[in-house]
């Protein structure tokens, strides 16, 4: 088996060639990045704009992260809204997690109106929680959700944990208690240690081959102002204050606005002729952590899902287990070999974090003890696991980045609105990029949009 083989790389059809780029050009809006975040930038700029767009792709479409990932559809934070609470504020952040929510329908639109026919599954998904620090953590973000329109997340506290009496009478009214047996059901698991469960709006979709299906499109209903390059890494960035000059190898495209969708490890330098210089670390500020995966298939018997399994506040003691954050597992339909239907299982969890993400490539090692860590929580945890050993048809890994704050960037450069970023950085991006995409449309229709936890931030008042 390949070292990095992902089942969303292995599904794509890829039919079309190669388009490099041949002579200098000019275009009206210029996308680095055709990734989730890429593909939907140009997919609203062009259905919302009249513009002339180029999307330019350093490797191959869909081939990062998007290429790479759980493929799991949520609309939460990497950080807790309580969290939030405290740095933006109660507004902004019910905002925020409104913004994201609206990226279900905008996909759902996406879908209508492109008729695509990459699976995409919706369902209830859960979350299993150990302890009563995590169960708090869940009752606090209820809170505000209580208090603004975020959606709240219906919580189960087991009536055998113990805990129920240690819940604040604050909190009343926030879940609900059921023999642990319901939440052990939900969970999919006998693992005594799940006292309690959360349940939200989840989903899952490839979405390589949701941006491979919806690049079709944009060739079909748009070839006559847009533009897809691909194996064209762009190596500087300079900025003035009409346009922006893109360097890739030795041509050159000019653009009245270029929009970084690159997702954090972008590896070029930016001028800026126009003002103070844009902060070029940026890139270098982003945490880069590299995600392990792996599959199996099961016979297709049983319904799509997707479970959080949550560590307990109480670390175990084994150094391995302890630096996972959590481990999530999705089920889906797959087709695999001579069209027969599966249930694709994939499992992540296992996280190194990289201090120098250019030495990152495809090609990194899968390190046997990431799938070692897999097997451990499969056969401890989800009760439909094989019970001896696992054979794999895939196994992968993907680089994530964070941002200093944890939030995605969206929005133009305070210095230089020439240029904009719907970029990164999370493990959590498939809904923010697309909402993303949308917001960008919006900026380039010049529309003017409230404050929002996603503007970048003006390293000026740094
Ligand atoms: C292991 C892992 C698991 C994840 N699981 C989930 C999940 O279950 N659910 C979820 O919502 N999110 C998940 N994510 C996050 C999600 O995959 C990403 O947030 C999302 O795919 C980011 O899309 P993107 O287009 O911003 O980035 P990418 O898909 O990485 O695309 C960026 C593109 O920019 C190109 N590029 C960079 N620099 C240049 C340059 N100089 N010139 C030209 N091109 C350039 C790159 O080649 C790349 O193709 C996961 C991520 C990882 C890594």
């Amino acid at each position: 088996m390949k070292q990095n083989l992902s089942p969303w790389i292995d599904q794509l059809n890829r039919t079309r060639d190669v388009h490099l780029l041949s002579d200098n050009r000019e275009t009206d809006v210029a996308i680095i990045g055709a990734g989730i975040a890429g593909i939907s930038t140009a997919y609203f700029a062009l259905t919302t704009t009249p513009y002339k767009v180029f999307l330019i792709e350093g490797d191959k479409v869909a081939h990062g992260a998007t290429g790479h990932n759980a493929g799991q559809i949520v609309s939460y934070f990497e950080r807790q809204i309580s969290d939030l609470v405290k740095e933006f504020g109660i507004t902004q952040t019910s905002e925020a997690q409104a913004a994201v929510d609206s990226a279900w329908d905008l996909l759902e639109e996406i879908y209508k109106k492109v008729k695509l026919r990459t699976p995409f599954a919706q369902f209830t998904g859960y979350a299993g929680c150990q302890d009563l620090a995590e169960v708090i953590v869940h009752l606090e973000n209820n809170m505000y959700a209580r208090e603004t329109h975020i959606n709240m997340e219906p919580l189960m506290v087991a009536e055998e944990s113990g805990i129920t009496e240690q819940i604040p009478k604050t909190y009343d009214g926030l879940y609900s208690i059921v023999p642990q047996k319901d939440i052990l059901s939900l969970l999919e698991t006998e693992d005594p240690r799940y006292i309690a469960a959360l349940s939200s709006r989840k989903g899952v979709m490839n979405s390589a081959l949701f941006c491979e299906e919806l690049l079709d499109y944009l060739f079909r209903e748009y070839a006559d102002r847009f533009t897809l390059f691909e194996e064209s890494h762009v190596s500087d960035v300079v900025l003035s204050d009409s346009h922006a000059k893109l360097k890739i190898r030795d041509k050159e495209i000019t653009a009245k606005k270029v929009v970084l969708c690159t997702n954090g490890f972008e590896k070029f330098t930016i001028t800026n002729t126009n003002g103070a210089d844009i902060n070029t670390q940026f890139h270098h500020l982003v945490n880069g952590s590299v995600g392990y995966m792996a599959a199996y298939l099961e016979d297709h018997t049983k319904s799509p899902t997707a479970v959080s399994y949550l560590p307990a506040a109480q670390k175990t003691g084994d150094p391995v287990m302890d630096a996972i954050p959590y481990f999530y597992l999705t089920r889906r339909t797959f087709e695999s070999e001579a069209n027969q239907l599966h249930s694709l299982i994939c499992v992540g969890g296992p996280e190194v974090r990289m201090d120098d993400t250019d030495n990152y490539t495809h090609e990194h090692p899968y390190p046997e003890e990431a799938q070692s860590v897999i097997d451990q929580f499969l056969h401890k945890t989800y009760k439909h696991a094989p019970t001896g050993e696992i054979t794999y048809k895939y196994k992968w890994h993907g680089l994530m980045g964070y941002t200093p704050n944890g939030v995605r960037c969206i929005g133009p450069e305070p210095i230089n609105p020439v240029l904009l970023y719907n970029l990164g950085c999370n493990g959590i991006g498939i809904l923010p990029s697309i909402y993303g995409g949308k917001k960008i449309s919006q900026f380039l229709n010049n529309e003017q949009l409230a404050p929002s936890i996603f503007d970048p931030k003006d390293s000026r008042l740094q």
